[in-house]
C-alpha cells in the first residue's frame, strides 16, 4: 500500500479543499465505494474502515437489509413533512420506543438536533412538572463532553476549538468533572432539571467512566428529582456490545439521545426517547423539524431496529471487542521497554489507544496507518480510535492490529 498520490486523488482533494470551508482536516484519501467493513478509493486501493463514520456504520457499508429498505422506500415515498402521517411512522416510533423501553420518541435528523431536543424537553419539564421558576433551569454537563456543534451545545464545550470565538454563549449549564458522581451531586441545586452525559466519552478519546458511576448518577438524579439524559449517539446501538452503553450497568436513563447508527449509514436519523411524563411536555408548534421522522428515515430506522432486535450485532461487538482488546493488550506488552502504547481504553468494538507522543502525533499515526490500508482517525493529540463496522471479521481486526504494530515500529525507527 502506497500513499495515494495519483493525479485523480490529488485533483479531487485540491478542488474539494479549495471550494469547501476548512472545518475538517481529512486524511488524504478519496473514497468511491464500500462494502461491509472495507472501502475502496478512486485509484482502486482498499482500506479497512476503522472509523465507521464515527459509529454511524455499525451495521456495515451497504448492509443488505438496510439498503433494501431504503431502495424500496425511495421508489415509493420519501417526504411528507410532519404535516401528515405516513405509513412508516407508526412502526418507527413504536419500534424505537420499545427498543428503548420508553413510552415515546421524538424524531429529528442529526445528533446535535437530538441533543438540542433533549435540552429543550428537560427545560420545559423543569418549568411545567418540577416547578422551577421561569428561565432559571440549569443542566449539569461534563468536562470534555462532545454533544455537537450548535451554538447552545458549544456553549458548554470545554474544548477550545469547539467553544472559543462563538459567543455570546447560552447560559444554564454547569460543567463538572466526568467520572465523579460526587461532583454531580455538588452541582445540583433546586433549579437543576437534568444531568447530561455520554456513558462513554467518544470524542474525548473513548473515556470509560469508573465502574458504578452510571449507577450513582442514576441514584443521584432519582433522589434529586432531576432527569438523567444519556447521549448514546455514539455509544449506543450495538457498538459497546449492548444495545446501549448504559446497559453495562443495568442503568436506565430518563431520556436516551440517539443518532448516527440509527440512520444505518444511509441518512441522518436521530431521536430522543423518554416516557410520556417527560416527552409529553412538548405540544404542537413547540419543537420539530421538516425532515425529522420522514418516510425514508423511518424506513431505514425500521430496518436498523429490526437488526438490533436480533441481538446479533450486540453479541458480535462483544466477542470481536474482546478479541480486539486482547490483541491490543498483547501489542502493548510486546512493546514494553520501547515507546509504543501508553494506554488502551474502550468497551466492545470500540478502542481509544494513546500512542507514546515521542513516536509522533495521532495524525502521523493515522497517516501511516492509511498508507498500510487502515483508516482510523486521531483525536486530541496522540489518541487513535478504532471503531470498525461490527460486520468486520476477526482476521481483519488481527490484520489491523498488525498494521498498527508495524506503524509503531516504523515511527520508532524514525
Ligand atoms: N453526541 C455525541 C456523543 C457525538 O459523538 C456526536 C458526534 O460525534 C454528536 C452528539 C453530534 O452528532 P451530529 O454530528 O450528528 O450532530
Amino acid at each position: 500500500m502506497t500513499t495515494p498520490n495519483d493525479n485523480a486523488t490529488e485533483d479531487l482533494i485540491r478542488l474539494g479543499e479549495s471550494r469547501s470551508a476548512h472545518n475538517y482536516h481529512p486524511l488524504p484519501v478519496v473514497i468511491s465505494s464500500a462494502e461491509g467493513a472495507w472501502v475502496t478509493d478512486v485509484e482502486g486501493r482498499r482500506y479497512l474502515d476503522c472509523l465507521a463514520g464515527y459509529s454511524s456504520l455499525n451495521f456495515g457499508h451497504g448492509n443488505p437489509a438496510i439498503i433494501a429498505a431504503a431502495r424500496e422506500q425511495l421508489g415509493r415515498l420519501t417526504l411528507t413533512s410532519r404535516a401528515f402521517f405516513h405509513d412508516q411512522f407508526a412502526a418507527f416510533v413504536s419500534g424505537l420506543a420499545d427498543l428503548c423501553g420508553k413510552d415515546m420518541v421524538l424524531p429529528m435528523n442529526t445528533g446535535a438536533e437530538a441533543v438540542e431536543t433533549a435540552i429543550k424537553v428537560a427545560r420545559k419539564w423543569g418549568y411545567e412538572v418540577k416547578g422551577v421558576p421561569g428561565d432559571r433551569a440549569n443542566i449539569v454537563v461534563m468536562e470534555d463532553n462532545f454533544h455537537g456543534r450548535t451554538t447552545t451545545i458549544v456553549s458548554f464545550s470545554t474544548d477550545p476549538d469547539a467553544h472559543d470565538g462563538f459567543g455570546p454563549y447560552t447560559p444554564g449549564f454547569r460543567i463538572v468533572k466526568y467520572g465523579s458522581a460526587e461532583a454531580i451531586r455538588d452541582a445540583i441545586d433546586e433549579d437543576t432539571v437534568a444531568v447530561l452525559l455520554e456513558p462513554i466519552q467518544g470524542e474525548a478519546g473513548v473515556l470509560v467512566p469508573p465502574d458504578g458511576y452510571l449507577t450513582s448518577v442514576r441514584e443521584i438524579c432519582s433522589e434529586s428529582g432531576v432527569l438523567f439524559i444519556a447521549d448514546e449517539i455514539q455509544s449506543g446501538l450495538g457498538r459497546t456490545g449492548e444495545t446501549f452503553a448504559c446497559d453495562h450497568e443495568g442503568v436506565v436513563p430518563d431520556m436516551y439521545v440517539l443518532g448516527k447508527a440509527l440512520g444505518g449509514g444511509v441518512v441522518p436519523v436521530s431521536a430522543v426517547a423518554a416516557n410520556a411524563d417527560v416527552l409529553g411536555v412538548i405540544k404542537p408548534g413547540q419543537h420539530g423539524s421538516t425532515f425529522g421522522g420522514n418516510p425514508l428515515a423511518c424506513a431505514v430506522g425500521n430496518a436498523v431496529i429490526a437488526l438490533l432486535r436480533t441481538g446479533e450485532y450486540q453479541a458480535r461487538a462483544r466477542e470481536l471487542g474482546a478479541f480486539l482488546h486482547e490483541r491490543l493488550r498483547e501489542l502493548s506488552e510486546a512493546r514494553e521497554g520501547r515507546p509504543g502504547i501508553v494506554a488502551v481504553r474502550g468497551r466492545g468494538l470500540w478502542a481509544g489507544i494513546d500512542i507514546d507522543p515521542s513516536l509522533g502525533t495521532g495524525r502521523q499515526v493515522s497517516e501511516a496507518l492509511m498508507r498500510r490500508g487502515v483508516l482510523a482517525k486521531d483525536t486530541h493529540g496522540s489518541t487513535i480510535r478504532l471503531a470498525p463496522p461490527i460486520v468486520v471479521s476477526r482476521d481483519d481486526l488481527a490484520w489491523a492490529v498488525d498494521q498498527l504494530a508495524a506503524v509503531l515500529t516504523e515511527l520508532a525507527a524514525g
